[in-house]
């Protein structure tokens, strides 16, 4: 049997020409009889094991977890079982090409994600002419959003058609997602951390450079915090932390970047604002953190400076750093330019 199933083609090509050979000869009636029945025998087996092997492969892939379409850059053609279970208002690729054409019309265009065009190719195209690249996904189906990797081959050059996989990694995504904000938000107060601080200060920095906007920063300390938990206790004091903040947050603008750099300390990146205007605005905060009494009643000291041509990272900070401490040194809950 093995033999049959590694060289069934040679087989048959082997009985036809036998089968040709003696007609050709002219063999008794007999001989030509068995060829034929052998010629059929041999036919039919390769055809029952062309389908079997058919509904094996249907079985994967109708069975995989991943989506299998077969598609040309426009139009759906097949797609495996899969595919109904996300798109499940549809029963079958008819229902489904009543309405929509192509998976891509749930493509959502977002940085990174494979759109319905990319830099002017069809998506599919341009999967494939990137194919060493890990290309992924963003699918709005029912309202849900999904993540797939997706990847492409062709299948049928000549009649555009194309095999597409669609693996489902929306929770890698998401927690990705997540974690890449954890890394950037303080946990506390859910505003900024230093490290975003720092980048958001670097990038900024950067514009000023090229557009020649001003930009300042105003640095923010509680003072006698210290006292707070002592006396009150250390959630209290969270408590204090929290509420100022959504507070003062709610005084800045969409664009103004509000960080915590440290455990009482915070800071605000102001663009396109001046060391007079971002002044004026930390005198704001100061009289309405002084009144604001949620709670309990505290103050703050403040340094703010101005990004002066020629000045870095450190220098912009060491300048509003110094004002903050001046600020402190001179009797607190006051504001100081830098
Ligand atoms: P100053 O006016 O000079 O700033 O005095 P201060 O007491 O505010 O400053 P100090 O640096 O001596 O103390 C800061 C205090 O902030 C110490 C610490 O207990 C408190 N703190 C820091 N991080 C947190 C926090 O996440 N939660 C709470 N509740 N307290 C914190
Ligand atoms: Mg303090
Ligand atoms: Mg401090």
């Amino acid at each position: 049997m093995y033999f049959y199933q590694r060289y069934s083609f040679f087989i048959n090509i082997l009985l036809a020409y036998l089968f040709v050979l003696f007609v050709t000869i002219k063999l008794s009636l007999i001989w030509n009889v068995t060829l034929v029945t052998l010629l059929f025998m041999s036919i039919s087996i390769l055809f029952y094991r062309y389908a079997k092997q058919k509904h094996y492969y249907k079985s994967i892939i109708d069975n995989s977890t991943n989506i299998v379409i077969v598609s040309n850059e426009k139009k759906l053609v097949s797609a495996n079982r899969t595919f109904f279970k996300y798109f499940k208002g549809y029963k079958n690729i008819e229902e489904f090409l009543q309405k929509h054409h192509c998976i891509c019309e749930f493509f959502e265009e977002e940085e990174g994600y494979i759109g319905a065009v990319n830099n002017g190719l069809g998506w599919i195209e341009y999967i494939i002419k990137n194919s060493e690249v890990y290309h992924k996904t963003k699918v709005k189906i029912y309202d849900k959003e999904y993540y797939f990797a997706i990847s492409a081959l062709v299948l049928d050059k000549k009649d555009n058609l194309y095999g597409i996989i669609l693996s489902d990694i929306t929770e890698q995504e998401n927690y990705k997602k997540e974690l890449e904000i954890l890394a950037v938000k303080d946990s506390l107060t859910k505003i900024g951390n230093r490290r975003f601080f720092h980048k958001k200060l670097d990038e900024q920095i950067l514009l000023t450079q090229r557009y020649h906007h001003p930009f300042s920063l105003i640095i923010f300390d509680i003072d006698f915090f210290k006292k707070v938990n002592d006396n009150y206790g250390h959630d209290i004091g969270d408590k204090v932390l929290v509420e100022y903040t959504k507070y003062i947050a709610s005084m800045l603008r969409d664009t103004d970047i509000f960080c915590r750099i440290g455990g009482e300390e915070f800071i605000v990146i102001l663009p396109n604002t001046t060391k007079d205007k971002a002044y004026a605005l930390a005198q704001k905060i100061r009289e309405s953190v002084e009144q604001y009494k949620a709670v309990l009643p505290i103050t703050m000291s403040f340094g703010v400076a101005e990004y002066e041509k020629g000045d870095d990272e450190i220098s912009l900070y060491k300048r509003v750093d110094l004002a903050l401490y001046k600020a402190k040194e001179t009797g607190r809950n006051k504001v100081i330019l830098g």
